[in-house]
């Protein structure tokens, strides 16, 4: 064995120890940290040729990179849709790399904790068993696998198998959709359907969600087959769900495959109060949910649920490698989706779950959501801010109000301010054609002291640049 690599072996008790004090010093000082800490580019640095060894480059660490480590997994990070970690899913995630199994391996205990944890999960989202879950790195490949199901299914109904004998031996696929995430359009790209697949169907007014009477105009008017639907579960800028329900209705007289991407917007379902949102997702094909945003276990982790195991398995199954057995006999995860060997990603929700059940996740939903709608009332009641969509959910879309010059520019200039300061953290968008900035409750750790503290926040940097 290399000496330092020897060195480290026999010191890994004090390492670890050394690691876990400064986790534990972190994690307490979490909520004073700065929500964000801008960083100067770095010089590069040559690979060293001899290893310093664990210890001294834990010093490098923090040296080079300590300064600049933010409070961005805690209370007032409120940009995009970033969840943190629970407790217990820390636990679990340290187990994980400790452990260091397979996710896909199909030895005990691996694979009975991914399907325990799945089966946990159809059951906090009241998802029925006919759905087969699998775990991905985010809802990014989520949202990969479900299309590529559908792609599958689409050959299927036009009699050609799409991922033997390639896309070209199919007709051309259109994508029925109305605001996908980026990572949808993305994922239309990654699996040579293209972007411009894409047929955009307009929004209700003043709305994300799809007008489904034109899209019944739409299907009308273009007589076919099959068609494919992308649906949402939640957008990105005001957490605006599609109507499930009406789009499962069309299914009825049309031969159709319903995509969901839930990546957030999926966890409505763990609440009484906001389950009615999601109405009829149990009769969809396919539905993205990310495990790393509102269930807040760490990155990477997402699922894909699936009603149709058999054309996962063609596109996904390896063939002609004999030592992972043969994917129609022994059922393996890596033959259901696009990662082969993988971390063990199952084993932080597994923690999150069995530690806080299913009251725990109702009661991280509804506060963020309570916490969301208290923040939409006090915009809405200001003069200097301008509510621009009802709270859905957890997302509060806004702009500023009886500023001076053009409004790009003062909302830029009041985004870099904020933003720097700390204080919070909150992401600009343009909706209703208007530039404006959200904030995304999904962290299990806010509070309604630190609203007062973002609202306070928002005043004062209003204050100074409007
Ligand atoms: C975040 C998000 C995604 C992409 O998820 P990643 O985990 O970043 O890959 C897809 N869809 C929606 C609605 C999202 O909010």
């Amino acid at each position: 064995m290399n000496t330092t690599l020897q060195h480290d072996h026999d010191q890994f008790d004090e390492l670890l120890t050394v690691t876990k004090n400064w986790c534990a010093q972190y994690l307490q000082k979490l909520e004073s940290l700065p929500v964000h800490i801008a960083m100067p580019v770095e010089k590069g640095m040559h690979l060293p040729v001899e290893g310093a060894g664990a210890a001294k480059v834990f010093e490098a660490f923090l040296q080079q990179y300590g300064a600049y480590i933010s409070g961005n997994a805690g209370a007032r990070y409120l940009g995009f849709v970033t969840g943190g970690t629970t407790p217990a899913a820390l636990m679990g995630d340290w187990l994980t790399s400790v452990i260091d199994m397979n996710g896909s391996s199909m030895e005990a205990p691996s694979m009975s904790i991914e399907q325990q944890t799945i089966s946990f999960l159809q059951e906090l989202f009241g998802l029925p068993p006919a759905f087969t879950g699998a775990f991905v790195s985010g809802a990014t490949m989520a949202n990969f696998t479900g299309l590529a199901v559908a792609r599958e299914w689409w050959g299927e109904q036009h009699g050609v198998n799409i991922s033997d004998d390639g896309l070209h031996s199919a007709p051309p696929v259109k994508i029925i959709s109305c605001k996908p995430h980026s990572s949808a359009v993305k994922s239309l790209s990654m699996l040579g359907l293209g972007r411009n697949s894409f047929v955009q169907i307009p929004t209700l007014p003043n709305r994300e969600a799809i007008d489904v009477q034109a899209l019944s105009e739409y299907i009308q008017q273009h007589p076919a087959k099959a068609y494919i639907i992308a649906a949402s579960a939640a957008t990105v800028n005001t957490a605006d769900f599609d109507d499930i329900q009406a789009l499962v209705a069309l299914k009825k007289h049309h031969n159709i495959y319903i995509h969901l991407d839930a990546a957030f917007g999926g966890f409505a379902a763990c609440s009484d109060r906001f389950k009615h949102l999601l109405k009829g997702w149990e009769s969809v094909d396919s539905i993205t949910v990310d495990a790393h945003k509102w269930m807040n276990v760490p990155y990477d982790s997402a699922l894909i649920f699936s009603k149709h195991p058999s054309l996962q398995l063609q596109i996904f199954k390896n063939i002609g490698a004999a030592y992972l057995g043969d994917p129609s006999k022994q059922f393996s995860y890596t033959n259901y989706g696009p990662e082969n060997s993988r971390r063990l990603r199952a084993l932080p929700a597994w923690f999150s779950l069995m530690a806080y059940g299913k009251s725990g996740y109702a009661h991280i939903v509804e506060n963020n959501v309570d916490l969301a709608k208290a923040m939409g009332k006090q915009i809405q009641e200001s003069e200097q801010f301008e509510l621009l969509s009802p709270v859905h959910l957890n997302t509060v879309c806004f702009t500023l109000k009886n500023t001076r010059g053009e409004l790009s520019k003062t909302v830029k200039i009041f985004l870099q301010t904020l933003n720097k300061e700390g204080k919070v953290f909150i992401t600009a968008t343009e909706f209703a054609g208007k530039p404006a900035m959200r904030a995304a409750f999904v962290n299990w750790r806010t509070t309604q002291q630190d609203l007062d503290i973002v609202m306070h926040a928002l005043h004062e940097v209003y204050a100074k640049t409007s």
